[in-house]
Protein backbone atom coordinates (compact mmCIF):
# COMPACT_ATOMS: atom_id res chain seq x y z
CA UNK A 1 0.00 0.00 0.00
CA UNK A 2 1.26 3.46 -1.08
CA UNK A 3 1.12 6.18 1.65
CA UNK A 4 -2.02 7.37 0.28
CA UNK A 5 -3.82 5.00 -0.29
CA UNK A 6 -2.98 3.44 3.86
CA UNK A 7 -4.61 6.96 4.43
CA UNK A 8 -7.99 7.08 2.52
CA UNK A 9 -8.03 3.53 3.63
CA UNK A 10 -7.75 5.01 7.68
CA UNK A 11 -10.13 7.87 6.36
CA UNK A 12 -12.75 5.72 5.64
CA UNK A 13 -12.60 2.71 8.13
CA UNK A 14 -10.62 3.27 11.18
CA UNK A 15 -11.17 5.22 14.20
CA UNK A 16 -8.24 6.12 16.37
CA UNK A 17 -8.06 7.12 20.01
CA UNK A 18 -10.22 10.15 21.38
CA UNK A 19 -10.87 10.72 17.31
CA UNK A 20 -13.88 11.46 15.51
CA UNK A 21 -14.80 9.62 12.32
CA UNK A 22 -12.76 11.02 10.36
CA UNK A 23 -10.68 12.20 12.41
CA UNK A 24 -10.26 15.88 12.88
CA UNK A 25 -6.31 16.17 11.12
CA UNK A 26 -5.03 12.78 9.27
CA UNK A 27 -2.96 10.83 11.55
CA UNK A 28 1.07 10.64 10.15
CA UNK A 29 1.50 6.98 8.17
CA UNK A 30 4.57 4.69 9.60
CA UNK A 31 6.19 1.95 8.25
CA UNK A 32 9.05 1.38 10.66
CA UNK A 33 10.63 2.18 13.55
CA UNK A 34 14.17 1.36 14.69
CA UNK A 35 16.17 2.50 18.03
CA UNK A 36 14.46 5.92 19.02
CA UNK A 37 13.04 6.38 15.39
CA UNK A 38 10.14 6.51 14.09
CA UNK A 39 9.88 6.55 9.74
CA UNK A 40 7.35 7.64 8.11
CA UNK A 41 5.48 6.78 5.10
CA UNK A 42 7.13 9.31 3.01
CA UNK A 43 10.62 8.87 4.41
CA UNK A 44 11.16 11.22 6.93
CA UNK A 45 12.37 9.95 10.48
CA UNK A 46 11.40 11.33 14.02
CA UNK A 47 12.40 11.08 16.75
CA UNK A 48 10.13 9.40 19.47
CA UNK A 49 9.71 11.98 22.51
CA UNK A 50 6.69 9.41 23.60
CA UNK A 51 8.12 6.10 23.69
CA UNK A 52 4.79 5.04 21.88
CA UNK A 53 2.73 6.46 25.41
CA UNK A 54 5.45 5.48 27.98
CA UNK A 55 5.81 1.84 26.48
CA UNK A 56 8.71 1.93 24.58
CA UNK A 57 11.59 2.34 26.80
CA UNK A 58 14.09 0.16 24.86
CA UNK A 59 13.44 2.13 21.70
CA UNK A 60 12.06 -0.43 18.86
CA UNK A 61 13.10 -3.30 17.28
CA UNK A 62 15.32 -4.10 20.59
CA UNK A 63 17.91 -7.49 19.56
CA UNK A 64 16.81 -9.02 22.80
CA UNK A 65 13.36 -8.44 22.82
CA UNK A 66 12.93 -9.24 18.95
CA UNK A 67 14.46 -12.43 20.26
CA UNK A 68 12.33 -13.31 23.14
CA UNK A 69 9.09 -12.86 20.85
CA UNK A 70 10.57 -15.27 17.81
CA UNK A 71 12.22 -17.50 20.20
CA UNK A 72 8.77 -18.21 22.08
CA UNK A 73 6.86 -17.97 18.76
CA UNK A 74 9.08 -21.16 18.24
CA UNK A 75 7.26 -23.24 21.22
CA UNK A 76 3.50 -21.41 20.83
CA UNK A 77 1.70 -17.81 20.86
CA UNK A 78 -0.92 -18.76 22.83
CA UNK A 79 -2.87 -20.84 24.53
CA UNK A 80 -5.82 -20.59 26.85
CA UNK A 81 -5.05 -20.27 31.03
CA UNK A 82 -8.02 -22.00 32.13
CA UNK A 83 -6.17 -25.52 33.85
CA UNK A 84 -3.01 -24.55 32.31
CA UNK A 85 -0.14 -22.50 32.62
CA UNK A 86 3.54 -22.12 31.50
CA UNK A 87 7.00 -20.75 32.26
CA UNK A 88 6.96 -17.86 30.40
CA UNK A 89 4.06 -16.57 32.84
CA UNK A 90 5.70 -17.86 36.05
CA UNK A 91 8.47 -16.52 34.80
CA UNK A 92 6.97 -13.04 34.57
CA UNK A 93 5.30 -13.68 38.09
CA UNK A 94 8.32 -14.60 39.76
CA UNK A 95 10.34 -10.97 38.22
CA UNK A 96 7.24 -8.74 39.00
CA UNK A 97 7.10 -10.30 42.40
CA UNK A 98 10.88 -9.85 42.68
CA UNK A 99 10.79 -6.16 41.62
CA UNK A 100 7.36 -4.66 43.61
CA UNK A 101 7.76 -2.96 46.58
CA UNK A 102 7.90 -5.85 49.12
CA UNK A 103 4.77 -7.66 50.44
CA UNK A 104 3.23 -7.95 47.03
CA UNK A 105 2.99 -11.78 46.33
CA UNK A 106 0.06 -12.38 43.88
CA UNK A 107 -0.15 -11.59 39.99
CA UNK A 108 -3.24 -11.39 37.99
CA UNK A 109 -2.13 -11.35 34.19
CA UNK A 110 -4.58 -8.77 32.49
CA UNK A 111 -4.69 -7.74 28.60
CA UNK A 112 -4.50 -3.86 29.18
CA UNK A 113 -4.32 -1.06 32.11
CA UNK A 114 -7.71 -0.15 31.94
CA UNK A 115 -8.65 -4.07 32.63
CA UNK A 116 -5.57 -4.34 35.22
CA UNK A 117 -7.80 -1.29 36.82
CA UNK A 118 -10.85 -3.31 36.87
CA UNK A 119 -9.39 -6.41 37.96
CA UNK A 120 -7.75 -4.39 41.19
CA UNK A 121 -11.32 -2.73 41.81
CA UNK A 122 -12.98 -6.38 41.69
CA UNK A 123 -10.06 -7.65 44.07
CA UNK A 124 -10.81 -4.85 46.90
CA UNK A 125 -14.89 -5.19 46.02
CA UNK A 126 -14.50 -9.13 46.87
CA UNK A 127 -12.69 -8.96 49.29
CA UNK A 128 -14.53 -6.30 51.61
CA UNK A 129 -17.09 -8.69 51.06
CA UNK A 130 -15.45 -11.90 51.43
CA UNK A 131 -14.71 -10.69 55.15
CA UNK A 132 -17.53 -8.72 55.69
CA UNK A 133 -18.54 -5.62 54.65
CA UNK A 134 -20.15 -5.69 51.47
CA UNK A 135 -21.54 -2.15 51.80
CA UNK A 136 -18.77 -1.07 51.66
CA UNK A 137 -18.60 -0.78 47.43
CA UNK A 138 -17.20 2.88 46.90
CA UNK A 139 -13.75 4.01 45.70
CA UNK A 140 -11.93 7.31 47.10
CA UNK A 141 -9.62 9.04 44.96
CA UNK A 142 -7.93 12.40 44.47
CA UNK A 143 -8.96 14.93 41.87
CA UNK A 144 -6.90 15.12 38.77
CA UNK A 145 -6.30 11.87 37.76
CA UNK A 146 -6.48 9.32 35.34
CA UNK A 147 -6.84 5.18 34.84
CA UNK A 148 -8.14 4.36 32.04
CA UNK A 149 -10.88 3.96 29.51
CA UNK A 150 -13.54 1.46 30.29
CA UNK A 151 -16.25 2.29 33.02
CA UNK A 152 -15.27 1.78 36.50
CA UNK A 153 -11.80 3.30 35.81
CA UNK A 154 -13.34 6.13 34.54
CA UNK A 155 -15.36 6.61 37.22
CA UNK A 156 -12.19 7.36 39.36
CA UNK A 157 -10.93 9.68 36.65
CA UNK A 158 -10.27 13.48 36.87
CA UNK A 159 -14.61 14.64 36.95
CA UNK A 160 -13.11 17.74 35.06
CA UNK A 161 -10.89 16.15 32.35
CA UNK A 162 -15.17 14.83 30.00
CA UNK A 163 -15.09 11.83 30.68
CA UNK A 164 -17.60 13.05 34.03
CA UNK A 165 -19.98 15.20 31.94
CA UNK A 166 -20.22 12.76 29.19
CA UNK A 167 -21.24 9.72 31.49
CA UNK A 168 -21.80 11.54 34.36
CA UNK A 169 -25.40 9.79 34.61
CA UNK A 170 -23.83 6.30 34.19
CA UNK A 171 -20.74 5.83 36.11
CA UNK A 172 -20.75 5.00 40.00
CA UNK A 173 -20.42 8.40 41.84
CA UNK A 174 -17.01 7.91 43.98
CA UNK A 175 -15.48 9.82 46.71
CA UNK A 176 -13.16 12.66 45.19
CA UNK A 177 -10.81 14.62 47.44
CA UNK A 178 -8.84 18.00 46.14
CA UNK A 179 -5.99 16.96 43.44
CA UNK A 180 -3.29 16.66 45.26
CA UNK A 181 -0.91 20.09 45.45
CA UNK A 182 1.44 20.42 42.70
CA UNK A 183 5.29 19.74 43.43
CA UNK A 184 7.52 16.86 43.92
CA UNK A 185 9.40 19.11 46.07
CA UNK A 186 7.26 21.66 47.98
CA UNK A 187 7.14 21.19 51.19
CA UNK A 188 3.70 19.16 52.40
CA UNK A 189 1.14 20.66 52.68
CA UNK A 190 -1.04 19.97 56.60
CA UNK A 191 -3.86 20.89 55.65
CA UNK A 192 -4.07 19.02 52.77
CA UNK A 193 -3.06 16.01 54.39
CA UNK A 194 -5.75 17.01 56.97
CA UNK A 195 -8.10 16.73 54.11
CA UNK A 196 -7.13 13.36 52.57
CA UNK A 197 -7.25 12.16 56.51
CA UNK A 198 -10.78 13.56 57.09
CA UNK A 199 -12.52 12.52 53.72
CA UNK A 200 -11.44 8.54 53.92
CA UNK A 201 -12.55 8.80 57.85
CA UNK A 202 -15.96 10.32 57.02
CA UNK A 203 -16.60 7.88 53.83
CA UNK A 204 -14.72 4.54 55.39
CA UNK A 205 -17.48 2.78 56.01
CA UNK A 206 -18.73 2.68 52.52
CA UNK A 207 -14.92 2.94 50.95
CA UNK A 208 -14.00 -0.71 49.56
CA UNK A 209 -10.89 0.99 48.41
CA UNK A 210 -8.85 4.48 47.49
CA UNK A 211 -7.04 4.31 44.13
CA UNK A 212 -4.47 6.63 43.33
CA UNK A 213 -1.22 7.07 40.33
CA UNK A 214 1.44 7.86 43.04
CA UNK A 215 3.81 10.67 42.23
CA UNK A 216 2.79 11.85 38.96
CA UNK A 217 -0.85 12.07 37.79
CA UNK A 218 -0.90 11.06 33.66
CA UNK A 219 -3.17 11.71 31.40
CA UNK A 220 -4.98 13.62 33.96
CA UNK A 221 -3.00 16.78 33.77
CA UNK A 222 0.78 15.45 34.10
CA UNK A 223 1.42 16.66 37.77
CA UNK A 224 3.69 15.51 40.17
CA UNK A 225 3.13 15.70 43.89
CA UNK A 226 5.07 15.07 47.37
CA UNK A 227 5.39 11.22 48.59
CA UNK A 228 4.25 12.30 51.68
CA UNK A 229 1.01 12.30 50.58
CA UNK A 230 0.69 8.59 50.09
CA UNK A 231 1.99 7.88 52.92
CA UNK A 232 -0.73 9.71 54.97
CA UNK A 233 -3.01 8.17 52.39
CA UNK A 234 -1.23 4.40 53.20
CA UNK A 235 -1.95 5.26 57.20
CA UNK A 236 -5.33 6.44 57.28
CA UNK A 237 -6.84 3.56 55.08
CA UNK A 238 -4.97 0.80 57.01
CA UNK A 239 -6.58 2.34 60.10
CA UNK A 240 -9.71 2.12 58.86
CA UNK A 241 -9.71 -1.34 56.80
CA UNK A 242 -10.13 0.56 53.74
CA UNK A 243 -7.93 -1.12 51.00
CA UNK A 244 -5.03 0.90 48.87
CA UNK A 245 -4.70 0.56 45.00
CA UNK A 246 -1.68 1.91 43.35
CA UNK A 247 -2.21 3.03 39.61
CA UNK A 248 1.80 2.62 38.65
CA UNK A 249 0.40 1.64 34.91
CA UNK A 250 2.60 4.90 33.63
CA UNK A 251 5.01 5.24 36.51
CA UNK A 252 6.44 1.61 36.71
CA UNK A 253 9.82 0.19 35.66
CA UNK A 254 11.81 3.37 36.15
CA UNK A 255 10.21 6.13 34.62
CA UNK A 256 10.21 8.52 37.54
CA UNK A 257 13.52 7.46 38.87
CA UNK A 258 12.80 4.73 41.33
CA UNK A 259 12.02 1.30 40.13
CA UNK A 260 8.02 1.91 41.23
CA UNK A 261 6.96 5.67 42.63
CA UNK A 262 6.09 3.88 45.78
CA UNK A 263 9.60 3.72 46.51
CA UNK A 264 9.70 7.39 46.90
CA UNK A 265 7.43 7.15 49.76
CA UNK A 266 8.49 3.57 50.75
CA UNK A 267 5.01 2.42 51.07
CA UNK A 268 3.28 -0.94 49.86
CA UNK A 269 0.19 -0.69 48.24
CA UNK A 270 -2.24 -3.89 49.07
CA UNK A 271 -3.12 -3.85 45.20
CA UNK A 272 -0.31 -2.71 42.10
CA UNK A 273 -1.44 -2.03 38.74
CA UNK A 274 0.87 -2.42 36.02
CA UNK A 275 0.87 -2.10 32.78
CA UNK A 276 2.22 0.44 29.48
CA UNK A 277 6.59 -0.32 29.83
CA UNK A 278 5.52 -3.79 31.04
CA UNK A 279 6.37 -5.52 27.49
CA UNK A 280 8.56 -2.85 26.63
CA UNK A 281 6.33 -1.35 24.27
CA UNK A 282 5.81 -4.72 22.43
CA UNK A 283 2.38 -6.32 22.98
CA UNK A 284 -0.54 -5.07 25.25
CA UNK A 285 0.26 -6.59 28.35
CA UNK A 286 -0.83 -6.08 32.09
CA UNK A 287 -0.90 -7.04 35.74
CA UNK A 288 -2.75 -6.50 38.96
CA UNK A 289 -0.46 -7.65 41.95
CA UNK A 290 -1.71 -7.95 45.45
CA UNK A 291 -0.65 -8.93 49.11
CA UNK A 292 -1.21 -12.48 50.32
CA UNK A 293 -3.77 -11.07 52.68
CA UNK A 294 -6.31 -9.50 49.83
CA UNK A 295 -5.48 -13.49 48.37
CA UNK A 296 -6.46 -14.95 51.30
CA UNK A 297 -9.37 -12.80 52.03
CA UNK A 298 -11.06 -13.35 48.39
CA UNK A 299 -10.16 -17.14 47.85
CA UNK A 300 -11.31 -18.37 51.49
CA UNK A 301 -14.88 -16.87 50.25
CA UNK A 302 -14.65 -17.94 46.55
CA UNK A 303 -12.66 -17.26 43.02
CA UNK A 304 -11.50 -13.99 41.83
CA UNK A 305 -14.43 -13.77 39.07
CA UNK A 306 -12.22 -12.60 36.18
CA UNK A 307 -10.74 -14.62 33.25
CA UNK A 308 -9.71 -12.70 30.14
CA UNK A 309 -9.37 -15.12 27.00
CA UNK A 310 -6.20 -14.12 26.18
CA UNK A 311 -5.23 -14.16 29.76
CA UNK A 312 -1.25 -14.94 30.63
CA UNK A 313 -0.54 -14.37 26.59
CA UNK A 314 2.98 -16.54 26.50
CA UNK A 315 4.31 -13.83 23.62
CA UNK A 316 3.41 -11.11 25.55
CA UNK A 317 4.92 -12.69 28.68
CA UNK A 318 8.28 -14.00 26.98
CA UNK A 319 8.66 -10.61 26.03
CA UNK A 320 7.93 -8.90 29.70
CA UNK A 321 10.36 -10.74 30.91
CA UNK A 322 12.98 -10.32 28.18
CA UNK A 323 12.26 -6.40 29.07
CA UNK A 324 12.15 -6.47 32.85
CA UNK A 325 15.49 -8.55 31.75
CA UNK A 326 17.23 -5.60 30.45
CA UNK A 327 16.08 -3.25 33.43
CA UNK A 328 18.00 -5.94 35.94
CA UNK A 329 21.07 -6.19 33.76
CA UNK A 330 21.32 -2.87 32.24
CA UNK A 331 21.76 1.12 33.95
CA UNK A 332 18.22 1.78 33.63
CA UNK A 333 18.93 4.33 36.73
CA UNK A 334 21.73 6.14 35.02
CA UNK A 335 19.66 6.17 31.69
CA UNK A 336 16.31 7.70 33.33
CA UNK A 337 18.94 10.05 35.21
CA UNK A 338 20.12 11.07 32.05
CA UNK A 339 17.25 11.96 30.49
CA UNK A 340 16.25 14.17 33.61
CA UNK A 341 19.27 16.13 33.05
CA UNK A 342 18.49 16.61 29.57
CA UNK A 343 14.88 17.40 29.80
CA UNK A 344 15.45 19.92 32.00
CA UNK A 345 18.36 21.75 30.12
CA UNK A 346 16.55 21.37 27.28
CA UNK A 347 13.06 22.89 28.89
CA UNK A 348 13.89 24.99 31.31
CA UNK A 349 14.91 27.92 29.14
CA UNK A 350 11.12 27.61 28.12
CA UNK A 351 10.10 29.17 31.52
CA UNK A 352 8.47 32.61 31.09
CA UNK A 353 8.36 32.21 27.25
CA UNK A 354 5.25 33.75 26.26
CA UNK A 355 1.70 31.53 26.50
CA UNK A 356 4.06 29.17 29.16
CA UNK A 357 2.19 28.41 32.55
CA UNK A 358 5.31 25.99 33.74
CA UNK A 359 7.98 23.63 33.04
CA UNK A 360 8.32 20.74 35.13
CA UNK A 361 10.79 17.58 35.09
CA UNK A 362 11.10 14.55 36.70
CA UNK A 363 13.02 11.39 35.89
CA UNK A 364 12.35 10.67 32.33
CA UNK A 365 8.66 13.33 32.11
CA UNK A 366 9.39 16.69 30.71
CA UNK A 367 6.03 18.45 30.63
CA UNK A 368 5.44 22.20 29.24
CA UNK A 369 2.14 23.47 30.62
CA UNK A 370 0.91 26.02 28.13
CA UNK A 371 -1.69 29.07 29.44
CA UNK A 372 -4.40 28.25 26.22
CA UNK A 373 -5.14 24.78 24.90
CA UNK A 374 -2.78 23.35 22.82
CA UNK A 375 -4.00 23.26 18.77
CA UNK A 376 -3.00 19.35 18.51
CA UNK A 377 -2.32 19.65 14.56
CA UNK A 378 -0.25 22.68 14.81
CA UNK A 379 1.73 21.44 17.63
CA UNK A 380 2.21 18.16 16.52
CA UNK A 381 3.01 19.67 12.97
CA UNK A 382 5.95 22.24 14.27
CA UNK A 383 6.97 19.54 16.31
CA UNK A 384 8.17 16.82 13.20
CA UNK A 385 9.14 20.03 11.52
CA UNK A 386 12.39 19.62 13.61
CA UNK A 387 12.29 15.65 13.38
CA UNK A 388 10.54 14.92 16.45
CA UNK A 389 7.31 13.15 17.20
CA UNK A 390 4.99 14.34 20.04
CA UNK A 391 1.26 14.05 21.01
CA UNK A 392 0.38 17.02 22.72
CA UNK A 393 -3.13 17.19 24.90
CA UNK A 394 -5.56 19.78 26.18
CA UNK A 395 -2.81 22.48 27.55
CA UNK A 396 0.11 20.27 27.94
CA UNK A 397 3.16 19.95 25.94
CA UNK A 398 5.07 16.85 27.23
CA UNK A 399 7.44 13.99 26.70
CA UNK A 400 9.03 11.08 28.17
CA UNK A 401 11.35 9.54 25.82
CA UNK A 402 12.80 6.08 25.90
CA UNK A 403 15.46 5.47 27.99
CA UNK A 404 17.86 4.62 25.08
CA UNK A 405 17.89 8.36 24.12
CA UNK A 406 21.26 10.04 23.59
CA UNK A 407 22.23 13.34 24.33
CA UNK A 408 21.68 14.69 20.93
CA UNK A 409 18.81 13.13 20.08
CA UNK A 410 17.57 14.39 23.82
CA UNK A 411 18.35 17.97 22.65
CA UNK A 412 16.68 17.45 19.73
CA UNK A 413 13.36 16.39 21.44
CA UNK A 414 13.55 19.82 23.70
CA UNK A 415 13.78 21.36 20.14
CA UNK A 416 10.46 19.86 19.17
CA UNK A 417 9.11 20.72 22.45
CA UNK A 418 9.78 24.38 22.41
CA UNK A 419 8.21 24.49 18.50
CA UNK A 420 4.84 23.10 19.80
CA UNK A 421 4.56 25.06 22.83
CA UNK A 422 5.16 28.17 20.32
CA UNK A 423 2.59 27.10 18.06
CA UNK A 424 0.03 28.95 20.09
C1 LIG B 1 -2.59 4.32 30.30
C2 LIG B 1 -3.08 4.24 31.68
C3 LIG B 1 -4.16 3.41 32.02
C4 LIG B 1 -4.92 2.61 31.01
O1 LIG B 1 -4.12 1.64 30.36
P1 LIG B 1 -4.61 1.05 28.95
O2 LIG B 1 -3.57 0.01 28.65
O3 LIG B 1 -4.60 2.19 27.99
O4 LIG B 1 -5.96 0.49 29.16
C5 LIG B 1 -4.54 3.38 33.35
N1 LIG B 1 -3.91 4.11 34.28
C6 LIG B 1 -2.86 4.90 33.99
C7 LIG B 1 -2.17 5.66 35.08
C8 LIG B 1 -2.41 5.01 32.68
O5 LIG B 1 -1.39 5.82 32.38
Amino acid sequence: MTPEEILAGDRAHVWHPYAALPPASPPYVVDGAQGVRLRLGDGRELVDGMSSWWAAIHGYRHPVLDAAVTDQLGRMSHVMFGGLTHAPAVTLARTLVELAPDGLEHVFLADSGSVSVEVAVKMCLQYQRATGRPERRRLGTWRGGYHGDTFHPMSVCDPEGGMHHLWGDVLPRQIFAPVPPAGFDAEPDESYCAALVEAVERHAHELAAVIVEPVVQGAGGMRFHHPHYLRVLREVTAAHGVLLIFDEIATGFGRTGRMFAAEHAGVTPDVLCVGKALTGGYLTLAAALCTPEVARGISAAGVLAHGPTFMGNPLACAVASASLGLLRTGDWSGQVARLETGLRAGLEPLRGAPGVRDVRVLGGIGVVQLDHEVDIAAATAAAVGEGVWLRPFRDLVYTMPPYVTDDADLARIAAGVAAAARTG
